[in-house]
């Protein structure tokens, strides 16, 4: 062998190309699965034949309660972690002396698998486990939030393969589980030692992401004195507690949001922290006061800020609100207690993503910051990891009607399957 034609990213954005028809397919066969929260193993089954036949080592990892739950970034849940499994195919390089001029650097491509509740069915129209493509979008509950992204990696690797081609340093696609409720999943990933140079996580913005707010769900109960309607004025009722608490939240909300409290990587939001009312419960009987109303908040909060001094106060807020009223009540943190995480653009994996774009797509990249969280937190804050999120865009991502462009996954697999290259090197097949 004496010269290699490595292919350039006009060859990469190609043979994308070619494969977009199996993209499709496989993302409609994605999105069948209805891997709701403890749900996942049939969708991860079909991923571990995936990667094998892509040819990856595939690696099951647990989620052990022992192995996280001292860890930083770790939430506690309220279930049992019985085989419960991210799945990971692994692409390790031999050793070559035929590599294409690179750096050579590690990469974990990640995507979580688990997909929020469809709300009620018959307001979509179709089946939201019933993928459909119409206008040039692919429809169904996880389409965007994330499955494409997750076969955008997968077909970003196979593209490479079908040139003949693999990276010349180790690359890791993992689909995780419980992103949308704690990252525990992600946590594990890198509790049993998956680190690289990088990581890239494909969540539905086709933006460079380069900050994201931190948040903590908790649920509050609070208690009222039951009573007959007719002697009211005798009893307190939970119900109306609860609803006066929650006011009292919304304040220190818009405190929160006030402009000057923005940070100023959220600047050009002007509501950059949303509570949410998610769930609510309460009362047992229309003619009785209710005993007890519980509800569960999701708050938001700015990077930076340390999450016990966010958790007291909405203590010190709950704390007021149902003293006043003389209301008994709980508060439990469970699921996301998530930091939120910047990522410097400057950095050097972030300006090679955006070089890598404009060559693959031949247009300016953006870079954004988002008003949730993701997993690139875990790798970024606690294992020194430059992690970030490009993905194809989305509508209606947790609503109904989920969809995602197809001409978005497209790009967002070219630049995948370019940042391969470029960020990895490449070395021949054989
Ligand atoms: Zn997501």
């Amino acid at each position: 062998m004496s010269t290699i034609n490595f292919p350039s990213h006009e060859k990469i954005c190609e043979m994308v190309d070619k494969l977009q028809p199996e993209a499709i397919e496989k993302l409609k066969q994605l999105v069948s699965f209805d891997s709701l929260l403890g749900n996942e193993k049939d969708v991860q089954e079909y991923i571990h034949e995936v990667f094998n036949s892509l040819g990856l080592k595939v690696d099951r990892v647990p989620i052990v309660m022992d192995e996280i739950k001292d860890l930083p970034g770790f939430s506690p849940v309220e279930w049992e972690y019985n085989g419960k499994e991210n799945i990971i195919g692994i692409h390790e390089p031999t050793p070559s002396d035929y590599v294409s001029n690179s750096q050579k650097k590690s990469l974990i491509f990640n995507g979580h698998i688990d997909v929020v509740p469809t709300g009620r069915d018959s307001l979509w129209e179709k089946n939201p486990f019933s993928p459909y493509v119409k206008d040039g979008r692919l429809y169904g509950r996880g389409s965007g939030d994330m499955k494409a992204g997750v076969i955008a990696f997968i077909i970003a690797y196979k593209a490479i393969k079908e040139l003949g081609f693999l990276p010349a340093s180790k690359l890791m696609l993992q689909t995780v589980v419980e992103e949308e409720c704690t990252g525990n999943g992600t946590l594990a990933c890198l509790a049993r030692g998956y680190k690289a140079d990088a990581c890239i996580i494909p969540e539905p913005f086709p933006q460079i992401i380069t900050a994201q707010v931190g948040l903590v769900w908790c649920r509050v109960t609070v208690q009222g004195r039951p009573a007959h309607v007719l002697e009211m004025g005798s009893g307190v009722n939970a119900i109306d507690g609860a609803m006066y608490v929650v006011a009292e939240l919304r304040k220190l909300e818009e405190q929160w949001n006030n402009p000057q409290n923005i940070h100023p990587a959220f600047k050009q939001f002007k509501h950059p922290l949303n509570f949410n009312l998610g769930i609510i419960n309460g009362g047992e009987w229309t003619s009785s006061v209710p005993c007890e109303c519980t509800f569960e908040l999701r708050a938001g909060f700015y990077p930076g800020a340390d999450l016990k001094k966010i958790r007291e106060e909405l203590v010190s807020v709950i704390d007021k609100a149902a003293t006043d009223k003389g209301l008994p009540y709980q508060i439990k943190w469970n699921g996301f207690q998530a930091e939120g995480y910047l990522t410097d653009p400057e950095l050097p994996m972030m300006k090679a993503l955006g070089e890598t774009y404009r060559k693959a797509l031949n247009r300016e990249p953006e870079y954004s910051p988002v008003l949730c969280t993701t997993d690139t937190r875990f790798f970024g804050l606690y294992y020194g990891i430059p992690a970030t999120c490009l993905g194809p865009e989305s509508s209606h991502i947790h609503g109904i009607d989920e969809s995602v462009s197809l001409e978005s996954l497209r790009d967002i697999t070219r630049v995948l399957a370019c940042f391969i290259s470029d960020w990895c090197g490449l070395q021949p097949a054989h």
